[in-house]
């Protein structure tokens, strides 16, 4: 019975509003911001910054790594850093950003992580 069901056969039923949060990645989120170093620049992710959460104040596609210290402390910012890789999987805060991540110069190959 189990061959001839043609739902069983594709086995994940995926709502339409998960779709874009099950393919998409953390490149491609709001949240994922460039964090302006002395010497470098690196990615992270801002959602657990209460005025950028709830969309109180525009996400900047660069944030100076001394604003984030004075928003989110030391452990803040080392949670930021955490998810700091582009193709890393979008999780369920996943917001789509205004413009394309290639366009806010942002290049996943860029800073892939090396195996
Ligand atoms: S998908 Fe989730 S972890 Fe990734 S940048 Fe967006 S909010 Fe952060």
């Amino acid at each position: 019975m189990k061959d001839d069901n043609k739902l069983w056969e594709s086995h994940r039923i995926v709502l339409p509003e998960m779709r874009e949060i099950i393919v998409s990645r953390c490149g491609g989120c709001r949240f994922f911001v460039q964090i302006q170093g002395r010497e470098e620049i690196r990615c992270g992710c801002v959602a657990g910054i209460e005025r950028y959460r709830r969309l109180h104040r525009r996400v900047p596609e660069r944030i100076h790594v001394v604003e984030l210290l004075k928003l989110a402390g030391k452990e803040g910012l080392q949670k930021i850093l955490e998810h700091g890789d582009p193709e890393e999987r979008a999780c369920g805060m996943f917001l789509p950003r205004l413009q394309p991540p290639q366009k806010a110069g942002i290049f996943p190959s860029k800073f892939r992580k090396s195996p």
